[in-house]
């Protein structure tokens, strides 16, 4: 396999990706209530075999899919990876009884998931997470609060992370498979800057029992990161793919657009701007396909690569949108422009799945381990 380039199957599948982006899933976003959950536009991801394929392949598979997605429709992107943010703990760490009663209902886009790390309290810190988790015949009781959870309250089940050792950080937190029928949880959906099905969820005294664990009591810090070290890169992806349509967009319309004469791209201001913006892009890509490659083949420096590729992808897909809309002029702010909707969803991936300068300090503890 040539080390720097995809094989022709791979292109061509991104390709189709686009395509089937653009023309099947395009449609069935519009036709959702924005910030919330899209059910027909989950059936058609499963229907389409890419739900399924999130837990068949690795994570430059999963890469290829959020950038091919995001190209053409971020609201198909999300939804894809948000089950398998929230599904791929069952996966990795279910019991054969959990893993057969979900993955075929999330792979089919029948259930939809959500992963529950967050607090009001405790984001980038999430090791003093406190949603207290407290012995109870056999079980446990689970009380407090989750924020910010993408697809609560809707969601038909999550993962969600609870203390169940006091004082111990991170080697006290338990993962729980909460099916969303539970009695004691509930849920407010937020309202975004750019829509995106999060919410709140709300736990009162909700009953678990030791066939709702993922993986081991008080080992569920290492399921959370073992997930965020495989959808990291794939964060980057998906911000990839943002700064390729407004770089693709950019080209098209400075080659168009006539100002003093010419079209704008004849600026040699311009054109060195556009230029810019695309050798960022595809550096950004290199890494964020390098870390996956890292993930699939089990290097030891996955937490470092998955953190400089999501580093580096996010902060660049800011820089070419901002550019984009630059160099677009006053239409790129329209509402409804690709632009518009651009440059209010690339913000938030440089703050979820850890803070651009949460990966910097990942980074440097790995560099002077
Ligand atoms: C659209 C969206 C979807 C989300 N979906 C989910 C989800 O599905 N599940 C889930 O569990 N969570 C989710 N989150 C929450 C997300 O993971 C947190 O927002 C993130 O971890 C940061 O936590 P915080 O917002 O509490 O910010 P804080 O932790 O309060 O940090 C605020 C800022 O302080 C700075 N900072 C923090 N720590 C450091 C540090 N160590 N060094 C230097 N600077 C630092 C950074 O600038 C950071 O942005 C989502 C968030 C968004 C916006």
């Amino acid at each position: 396999m040539p080390a720097f380039a995809l094989e022709r199957e791979q292109r061509e599948w991104c390709a189709w990706l686009r395509t089937t982006a653009a023309e099947r899933l395009r449609p069935l976003a519009d036709k959702g209530d924005p910030g919330r959950v899209n059910r027909p536009l989950v059936a058609a991801l499963g229907e389409l075999g890419l739900l399924e394929r999130l837990f068949a392949s690795g994570a430059l598979d999963l890469c290829l899919m959020r950038e091919s997605l995001a190209y053409a429709c971020t609201e198909a992107e999300t939804a894809l990876a948000l089950q398998g943010l929230g599904a791929h703990p069952v996966a990795a760490h279910g019991t054969e009884a959990q893993r057969a009663r979900w993955l075929p209902e999330v792979t089919a886009g029948r259930a939809v998931a959500a992963f529950a790390l967050s607090e009001p309290d405790a984001g980038s810190d999430a090791a003093a997470l406190a949603l207290k988790a407290e012995r109870d015949s056999g079980g446990w009781r689970l009380s407090g609060e989750k924020c910010w959870i993408s697809n609560a309250p809707e969601a038909d089940f999550c993962t969600v992370f609870a203390r169940t050792t006091e004082g111990a950080g991170a080697r006290g937190v338990t993962a729980f498979l909460v099916p969303a029928d539970r009695s004691g949880l509930s849920g407010t959906a937020l309202d975004m800057l750019s829509p995106h099905p999060v919410g709140t969820l709300v736990f009162d005294g909700v009953r678990v029992g030791a066939d709702d664990v993922l993986g081991e009591p008080d080992r569920g810090f290492r399921v959370a990161m073992g997930t965020l070290n495989l959808f990291r890169p794939s964060v980057g992806a998906f911000a990839v793919g943002m700064a390729q349509a407004a770089l693709d967009a950019t080209v098209a319309h400075t080659a168009r657009r006539s100002a003093f004469g010419g079209p704008l791209k004849d600026l040699q201001a311009v054109a060195h701007q556009v230029a810019e913006m695309a050798t960022r892009t595809e550096a950004a890509r290199l890494l964020v396909y390098g870390a996956a490659a890292a993930y699939d083949r089990g290097a030891p420096e996955v937490p470092k690569y998955s953190a400089m590729a999501k580093l580096l992808a996010t902060e660049t897909a800011q820089y070419v949108v901002d550019a984009a809309v630059q160099l677009h002029g006053a239409r790129a702010l329209r509402r409804g422009h690709l632009l518009e909707h651009l440059y209010r969803e690339v913000r938030a991936p440089r703050i979820y799945e850890g803070a651009t300068e949460v990966q910097r300090t990942i980074i440097a503890k790995e560099l002077y381990r």
